[in-house]
């Protein structure tokens, strides 16, 4: 599942960096996660950078946007493979 941030996020910048996959930016009002990027840091890290460095733990899994382990690997591989 790719992670989402949600409106309780205090744009204190400090997750963008932390994302091997580039996927974080600032939106308009808040920072935003693009889906097709998100692997859950499944193939960089055991557990999702982004959720350790948040302060204020808004970055919960996406609903909208459901995939297990497999899939997520399969991404972080053809994302990898892209470069
Ligand atoms: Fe980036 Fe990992 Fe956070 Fe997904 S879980 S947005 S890949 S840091
Ligand atoms: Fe927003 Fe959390 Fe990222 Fe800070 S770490 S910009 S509060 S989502």
């Amino acid at each position: 599942m790719a992670l989402m941030i949600t409106d309780e996020c205090i744009n204190c910048d400090v997750c963008e960096p932390e994302c091997p996959n580039g996927a974080i930016s600032p939106g308009d009002e808040i920072y935003v996660i693009e889906p097709s990027l998100c692997t859950e840091c499944v193939g960089h890290y055991d557990t999702p950078q982004c959720v350790e460095v948040c302060p204020v733990d808004c970055i919960p899994k996406d609903p909208k946007h459901a995939e297990n382990h497999d899939e997520l690997m399969a991404k972080y591989q053809r994302l990898n493979a892209a470069d």
